[in-house]
């Protein structure tokens, strides 16, 4: 099947057509500065040369249809016409507890995605803008929605409740909900196949460390718990964000310097994390440079950024009862051999134990774990795109 998978953001809108059969990606490209002056959209498709045109996009309607000329484009294209799209998978950020799957759209669907926006109201509102679109554009054509959220519904009350009056989960819906579900999921599928193991027997760790980090315990191939909450701020220390707070600091913080709700929002989210501990950058690759030239301080964001990852292995280890295989994926977890090394650095007891060699590769599958290790450790290259494209062509068959 020939799926065309959506990732709407607020002025922006990454795509990716993809033979699911195959595995293949046709296309991929994106429509930036929607709604602002320069938009433009690039395309890349293999063995063609590389498509850019930059066009005024008033909104997200526009830019589908760019995108749907971009595809059946007679030089640059890959499709004679748009009925060679078979469906198309949207990725949608918050699915609150609606949904524990992917699913087909229909209206119902749509105002449960419009409900969720109080609680991702800079993600939802795209997402849904980004279907409707499609469905002005490509009436008829099935469309399914694939949440963040969805993954990590069947973590167990204990782990997503949070120890305030039961009222306000009731009456506001505060509670862990995760986040980068597709991402995880996709890891640990990919992972019981590398181990040659059914997912139902394995208990998995997986690391997604990128500009925003969570991670997650996967046991029997469900999540169990994740680090990511409410929001996607807590857990782990991030780019910008500060992950894990004593929840006190918030307050005495607006008292003390005096901020209001949107100034320590900001702090916490675009402020904080390896950037504002280092106050060199949120780039792993700047923070990796500035320290071996003796930055001390970028040095200890990424110390704090191991510890803060660190303490999630045990964690989980004991949450599952058991562990057997660590996965490393997204920007960091893929490409830093160094701060891998430091992650599961004195982690023997527990059986893991990695090979430097193995541990220099960079975005490709491998086990990189030292002979004889208990708990495999592996890195795989996150797919959401490969991820909601199978899960789409899944529902629509
Ligand atoms: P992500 O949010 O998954 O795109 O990850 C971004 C983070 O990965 C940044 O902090 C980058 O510094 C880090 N990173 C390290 N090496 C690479 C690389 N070769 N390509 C992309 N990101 C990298």
């Amino acid at each position: 099947m020939k799926i065309l998978v959506i990732n709407a953001g607020s002025s922006s809108l990454k795509y990716q057509f993809i033979e699911t059969d195959s595995k293949q990606v046709l296309a991929k490209g994106q429509c930036e500065r929607i709604g602002i002056e320069g938009s433009k959209i690039t395309q890349r498709a293999p063995e063609k040369a590389d498509y850019e045109l930059v066009s005024p996009m008033k909104d997200h309607s526009d830019a589908i249809k760019m995108v749907l000329d971009a595809l059946t484009d007679k030089e640059y294209g890959v499709i004679m016409s748009m009925d060679e799209i078979d469906a198309v998978g949207h990725r949608v950020v918050h699915g609150g507890e609606y949904f524990a799957d992917s699913v087909l759209i229909d209206e119902k669907v749509k105002k449960a995605i419009e409900d969720c926006i109080d609680l991702a109201p800079l993600h939802n509102p795209p997402n849904l803008i980004g279907i409707e679109a499609c469905e002005k554009a490509m009436p008829g054509t099935p469309q399914v929605g694939v949440f963040d959220t969805a993954f990590h519904q069947t973590m167990p009350a204990e782990a997503y409740l949070y120890p305030l009056p039961y009222e306000m989960y009731t009456k506001h819906k505060i509670r862990k909900y995760g986040f980068h579900g597709t991402s995880h999921k996709y890891v640990a599928g990919r992972a019981a196949a590398m181990l040659g193991k059914p997912a139902e027997e394995l208990k998995i760790i997986t690391l997604h460390l990128g500009n925003g980090s969570s991670i997650t315990a996967v046991d029997g191939g469900k999540s169990v718990d994740t680090s990511m909450g409410f929001t996607p701020l807590a857990g782990v220390m991030m780019g910008t964000r500060c992950g894990q707070l004593d929840p006190a600091i918030v307050t005495y913080l607006m008292d003390k310097e005096n901020l209001d709700i949107k100034q320590v929002n900001d702090l916490l989210n675009k402020q904080s994390g390896v950037f504002g501990i280092s106050g060199v950058s949120s780039d792993f690759r700047d923070l990796e440079k500035a320290a071996a030239e003796g930055n001390e301080r970028a040095q200890l964001a990424l110390d704090m950024f191991v510890y803060s990852v660190k303490r999630y292995i045990g964690l989980y280890a004991t949450v599952m009862g058991g562990l057997d295989a660590i996965v490393f994926t997204a920007g960091i977890g893929e490409n830093t051999a160094t701060i891998r090394k430091a992650i599961v650095e004195g982690q023997e007891f527990l059986g893991i134990s990695i090979d430097d060699e193995k541990n220099q590769i960079r975005g490709k599958e491998c086990d990189i774990s030292a002979e004889g290790a208990r708990v495999r450790t592996l890195v795989i290259p996150t797919d959401e795109e490969m991820m909601i494209a199978m899960d789409t062509a899944k529902l629509v068959k």
